[in-house]
């Protein structure tokens, strides 16, 4: 979400008269888009600062603005913290900035196309959250969900495709809860729907599925829809009810999370399910979390994120004791780790012999790579320069994290593709 906004960011930068800076160096402005969903993320923010305060002792007419999730209700205080930022505004209050940057000057009509860095783009479709879980910082930070109108979406999405994207993922906190806020309650299908009858756009993704808003109306259009990649992101957090009542995790449990993965892969064999997993979340217990890892056995999800439970003050979470030790967080972490490299490498070795199409992204280590409709790095040599091109691989190795192979044709171009 914050590379999105930060692309929209110098989007409307440029569009007054900036040029990007190779380096903070060399800039009259730098804005810096914060994340705090870790301690650690806001370590590094706090880091970032830090250097920039040397930079502006140096260089007294140099700009910093701070925005993102840092940025809460309490700007005296964080004034006080980092006195060498010029400017703070809320996370995507772009307003707030042009406002600063040119005094009276209209503001943005909604629609700020990007430059894309290559032939995929993130397109932010709603931010926000209503679901306050008990862990999480984003409702306080990011406010209640806002749904961006469609006809922008449209806009934004018509000039990235007329930029050379092929691939669009669209962007939500919840991005399942697209369009309830909004006048005549569009949803995300018929956001997909109107944008796959764009020229030119060859996939669109979607991130991330609130487990409880995936519909199966939902799961019907994207099966409906050939550029619609399936791919679902559907964060369940932990393994066994308790766990998910304690983390206000609302309107799914275990079994009803079962179910809906049951109900995707009957509409969509193909489908990749990547969940996130919280593990050492206040009061987990031995028992709780080999229930979490005998459901990721169970389920085989394709991707699973795991991380330790970080108390971010504000939150309902915070209030409860962090009574699982440091050391039995690393330590379940780990088993999670090691759980996913096995299963997410069966997974891929049924894979090998098969052709898969991907869209080529770029290149490493003098291979390009791209991925598959369901989110698989694959690699291949090749002399061609395949950059931005739909391509049909053979693969030939594979692995828990990544897939090699061998390209054949490109791929047959898909109804509403260019
Ligand atoms: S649904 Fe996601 S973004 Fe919203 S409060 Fe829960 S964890 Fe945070």
């Amino acid at each position: 979400m914050n590379q999105a906004d930060s692309a929209r960011l110098a989007a409307g930068l440029e569009r007054r008269g900036y040029a990007p800076a190779a380096r903070p160096e060399e800039a009259d402005l730098v804005v810096v888009n914060s994340c705090v969903v870790r301690q650690s993320a806001e370590e590094r923010v706090a880091g970032q600062l830090g250097a920039l305060k040397a930079l502006k002792r140096a260089r007294p007419q140099l700009q910093v603005a701070l925005t993102g999730c840092l940025v809460d209700s309490q700007i005296a205080a964080l004034r006080r913290r980092f006195p060498q930022v010029d400017f703070f505004f809320p996370p995507q209050d772009f307003q707030a900035l042009w406002e600063r940057l040119a005094p009276g000057r209209p503001g943005d009509e909604g629609c700020l196309p990007q430059k894309p860095a290559g032939p995929t783009a993130f397109l932010p479709v709603i931010s926000g959250c209503d679901e306050f879980c008990a862990y999480c910082i984003v409702p306080y930070r990011r406010g209640r969900e806002r749904s961006r109108p469609l006809a922008e979406l449209r806009c934004e999405a018509e000039a990235l495709a007329r930029r050379g994207v092929r691939e669009l993922t669209l962007l939500g906190q919840n991005v399942n809860a697209y369009g309830r806020d909004l006048p005549g309650r569009p949803d995300l299908a018929l956001l997909l729907e109107e944008l796959a009858a764009l020229p030119g756009l060859r996939r669109l993704r979607f991130l991330t599925s609130h487990p409880a808003d995936v519909t199966e109306g939902f799961i019907e259009a994207v099966s409906r829809l050939p550029q619609v990649c399936p791919s679902f992101s559907l964060p369940v957090q932990a393994g066994h009810d308790n766990t998910l009542r304690r983390m206000g995790r609302r309107g799914y449990t275990v079994a009803s999370y079962k179910r809906l993965v049951e109900g995707i892969r009957q509409a969509l064999p193909e489908a990749a399910i990547s969940t996130d997993i919280i593990v050492g979340f206040p009061g987990e217990t031995e028992t709780e979390f080999a229930a979490t890892l005998a459901l990721l056995e169970e389920l085989r999800c394709d991707t699973v994120h795991g991380a330790a439970y970080s108390p971010r003050p504000g939150t309902a979470a915070a209030r409860l004791p962090d009574d699982v030790p440091p050391e039995a967080k690393k330590e379940r972490l780990a088993r999670l780790e090691a759980l996913q490299e096995r299963i997410a490498g069966e997974i891929n070795a049924a894979l090998l012999g098969r052709r898969v199409e991907a869209l080529v992204e770029g290149q490493k280590g003098g291979k390009w790579w791209g991925r598959t409709p369901t989110g698989k790095l694959v690699f291949f040599a090749d002399e061609a320069d395949r950059l931005g091109q739909l391509v049909e691989v053979e693969l030939t190795m594979t692995g828990p994290w990544s897939l090699q192979g061998n390209v054949q044709a490109p791929a047959p171009v898909v109804a509403g593709g260019s």
